[in-house]
């Protein structure tokens, strides 16, 4: 039977259109293999929000986004509007979405794929077979907690102020989402804390832990966050998925990334309680090559596929997308950004064709 859904696509600014008419293609044909029918319902957000209506996030396509089964988002933000007020900003659409969809789950998967083994900047021998997935909370922690401000002390001095605070139930929630991931995976979850240290992260590390039970399946480890710093660099093949707070995710995230070398290749998915999913590249808007037909649009391809998989369940086709993908870098066909001697060097455009006619075949 026809499985059917609403998936509302943000293109946002910059190389964003490209690689979104990329992704909406390969999702139109993956649907006919696998019958999925996608109605596909276009919102605005980012600059080109601002342009048209004055406002980063307008009402209207945040409805959109609530009332769709997934969201696909490409990339906000330019030079255009980077002297306007932080609230009118392109970036303040984004963190709007995430709060309006009450995103607090942001899992970042760093796979390093045989074919561009070499864009890492660390050694083969290290990065072969990397597979990791980063879990970080998105809504709680030291971004959020209060107080929070820059003061003025009884001496006159000033002094900035920050709170790292985490609830039982926000970490459970984590958690949760971080062992069903695993379970997904290889079935190994390690919790990064600072409990040595931070009281906020004793908790932590002893609600994961009685969490845990309810999990017997997932092998639980826990890991000081300077360790698995360090750890991500020496032995990244030890990891399978890592789950951690707001601040410290949203630095091993990056780390994670950049043991694949390439931007143009990292899809993330940030996911809530009730509300959809978004889905959408690691990267931003590339206003350096925007317009130019040069974007790689295979992170946002790759977004598609992990929607498929978390949100709408259907594993075949987001597998299906993965092993295209595969296939054009093992026929040689490269974008600028991953480019390397003897390969075909392939346009935005050409390169989505090739991926169609790979998933086509
Ligand atoms: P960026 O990721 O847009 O670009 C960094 C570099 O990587 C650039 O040289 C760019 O050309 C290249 N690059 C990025 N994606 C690529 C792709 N798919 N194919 C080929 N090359 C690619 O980061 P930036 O330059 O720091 O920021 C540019 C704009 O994007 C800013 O306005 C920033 O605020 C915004 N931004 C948005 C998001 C988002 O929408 N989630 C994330 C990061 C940055």
């Amino acid at each position: 039977m026809t499985q059917n859904y609403r998936i509302t696509l943000l293109p946002g600014d910059g190389i964003g259109p490209e690689i979104m008419e990329v992704a909406q293609k390969v999702l139109t044909i993956v649907g006919k293999k696998f019958d999925l029918q996608f109605e596909f319902q276009q919102a605005l957000i980012g600059g080109a929000a601002i342009d048209a209506t004055g406002e980063p996030l307008p009402a209207a396509s945040l409805d959109m986004c609530r009332n769709s089964d997934a969201v696909l988002l490409a990339a906000i933000g330019g030079y255009k509007w980077d002297s306007l007020p932080s609230h009118l900003r392109p970036e303040a659409g984004l963190l709007g979405l995430r709060a309006g969809l009450g995103l607090f789950a942001n899992l970042r998967p760093a796979k390093i794929l045989p074919q561009l083994i070499d864009a890492s900047t660390l050694k083969r021998e290290v990065v072969e077979g990397v597979d990791i997935m980063v879990v970080r909370e998105l809504t709680g922690g030291i971004y959020f907690g209060k107080p929070k401000g820059i003061f003025t002390t009884e001496t006159g001095e000033k002094r900035g102020v920050n709170t790292m605070a985490y609830t039982e139930s926000e970490i459970e929630r984590i958690g949760r989402v971080a062992f069903e991931a695993a379970r997904k995976r290889q079935g190994k979850l390690c919790s990064v804390d600072k409990a040595n240290v931070l009281e906020v992260s004793q908790l932590w590390r002893d609600r994961i832990t009685h969490l845990s039970q309810e999990f017997p399946d997932v092998e639980l480890s826990h890991m000081y966050v300077d360790n698995a710093a360090m750890q991500l660099l020496r032995n990244p093949k030890q990891f399978d998925t890592i789950v951690t707070g707001n601040l410290f995710g949203d630095i091993l995230s990056d780390a994670a990334a950049m043991l694949t070398g390439s931007i143009g290749m990292l899809p993330s998915a940030s996911l809530g309680e009730s509300n959809p999913g978004v889905f959408e590249p690691v990267h931003g808007s590339a206003p350096d090559i925007a317009g130019q037909d040069k974007a790689n649009p295979l992170a946002q391809v790759l977004s598609a596929a992990m929607m498929l998989r978390y949100a709408l369940n259907q594993q075949n086709a987001a597998d299906y997308i993965e092993k295209g993908v595969l296939q054009v870098l093992h026929r040689g066909d490269r974008t600028g950004d991953i480019m390397s001697k003897g390969m075909n060097l392939l346009g935005c455009r050409a390169m989505g064709e090739a991926l169609i006619q790979s998933l086509e075949e």
